[in-house]
């Protein structure tokens, strides 16, 4: 085969055909899961300000320091959007979603994109689902983004999972807890990774997050932020806990998970799959009580995670988990002649009407090869019409799978195959 002059750009991938049926599998069944726990969906463009994303992310993190995709045009600086956070808040905030009352439980599907290097489990275009919950600071709602996290997870088949889950208190909490960091960490500064060294006095606490082999030992011994937490932080994280033993979550304290954003702040949770391989994580959330006013909003509390779809999928193929099924279509008219050609092309739209998926031959191809198709296209029937059957008003309707040929009118046909895709 010739080598095709254009590709798609390093750690993007076309979703053909043969694979979207999984997808939109996924998609529905987000949707109709979403409903029942009364999320309502939002949508926002795929670019944002790099301001918002620099201010809401933090300028320390390893996505806006080196995975954003930015560019300008004009006067204007745009970025393609590396996570959904900070833009759902931002149209949180910009179309004053709090007048509407309540807490909002919204939910998003779409591509978010990060220049990372990419490998099994990460691309540079790739694409997450998630919850944000704006506007309540009760563990209830921590409670209620974890359970419908993990029951689409549940719904799939995909049981095997960990939830890890840590406190990284509120914001005073945080405060002694980053002095208790960086008194540790002085004497031993000269040992940080570059990246550390340069998250010392800013933001300490990613340190922890760190995969730099050098940080290993000396985070291995840090202080755990679950030593500082002050009252209410530690009742807030007694809650969600005791709400999750509750509706029968279980899950594992982990006091070294603080997650990538700066945003965060009480609840962090990562939901871990052994049948991932390096890239282990399948979704990760958290409180963000601090980012609505970051972005210029009223300080509002807030609770959300994020999903990667390209690692669910990995891990149904590792599971043997067959989302998408088999390619399909109700029926088949395979015809003879012009004629019959025509009296197809008419009764197509009828049978869509009464919900039946229908298609005809678009290649001018002999009975034969037109019979070969159906089977190819996997048509549950065929009707086979020629110059004979026009005359007499009587169509030949074959079973394709049982091997079975019956005469029938086109009423008879067409109810018949309604009554089955009913
Ligand atoms: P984050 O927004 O970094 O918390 O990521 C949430 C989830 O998105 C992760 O747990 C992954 O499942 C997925 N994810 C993040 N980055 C990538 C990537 N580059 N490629 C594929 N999936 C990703």
């Amino acid at each position: 085969m010739a080598q095709p002059k254009y590709s798609t750009h390093l750690g993007m991938v076309d979703i053909l055909p043969d694979e979207i049926r999984k997808w939109q599998f996924l998609e529905n069944l987000i949707r109709e899961e979403a409903h029942k726990f009364n999320f309502e969906e939002i949508r926002t463009p795929i670019m944002e300000q790099t301001e918002l994303i620099v201010r809401g992310l933090g300028q320390l993190t390893d996505i806006v320091s080196k995975e954003i995709f930015a560019f300008s045009r004009g006067d204007d600086n745009y970025v393609l959007r590396p996570e959904l956070t900070a833009p759902v808040v931002r149209a949180y905030v910009e179309n004053h979603l709090d007048q509407r009352g309540g807490s909002q439980k919204l939910y998003y599907i779409g591509p978010m994109f990060r220049a990372e290097r990419p490998q099994k489990g990460r691309q540079r275009q790739f694409h997450q689902f998630g919850v944000e919950v704006i506007g309540s600071s009760d563990a209830v709602s921590d409670v209620e983004v974890i359970a419908f996290m993990i029951h689409i997870y549940h719904k799939i088949g995909i049981t095997n999972t960990t939830l890890k889950l840590n406190s990284i208190g509120d914001p005073d909490s945080r405060e002694a807890y980053k002095d208790a960091l960086r008194t540790y960490l002085k004497p031993n500064y000269e040992k940080l990774s570059e990246i550390s060294k340069k998250r010392f006095e800013k933001n300490p606490l990613r340190i922890l997050d760190s995969k730099e082999e050098e940080d290993q030992p000396l985070i291995e011994n840090a202080p755990l932020i679950t030593d500082y937490l002050n009252e209410e932080s530690v009742s807030h994280y007694s809650r969600v806990k005791e709400y999750l033993t509750d509706l029968g979550i279980s899950f594992e304290e982990d006091p070294y998970l603080v997650r990538g954003m700066d945003y965060y702040t009480q609840t962090a949770f990562e939901l871990i799959s052994p049948d991932l391989g390096a890239q282990d994580a399948l979704a990760g959330g958290g409180r963000y009580d601090l980012l609505i006013e970051e972005i210029g909003g009223q300080p509002t509390p807030a609770v959300g995670f994020a999903a990667g779809i390209e690692r669910l999928f990995i891990a149904c193929e590792e599971l043997g988990i067959d989302l998408g099924g088999e390619k399909e279509v109700d029926v088949y008219i395979v015809t003879l002649g012009d004629h019959a050609r025509r009296w197809g092309l008419k009764q197509l739209p009828k049978l869509r009407e009464k919900g039946v998926s229908a298609t005809m031959d678009y290649m001018g191809r002999s009975m034969k090869a037109q019979m070969k198709d159906a089977n190819r296209e996997n048509a549950r029937y065929a009707i086979i019409v020629g110059e004979n059957e026009l005359n007499e008003g009587k169509f030949t309707f074959r079973d394709m799978k049982e091997s079975k040929e019956e005469a029938l009118s086109f009423e008879e046909i067409s109810n018949l195959l309604a009554e089955q895709s009913a």
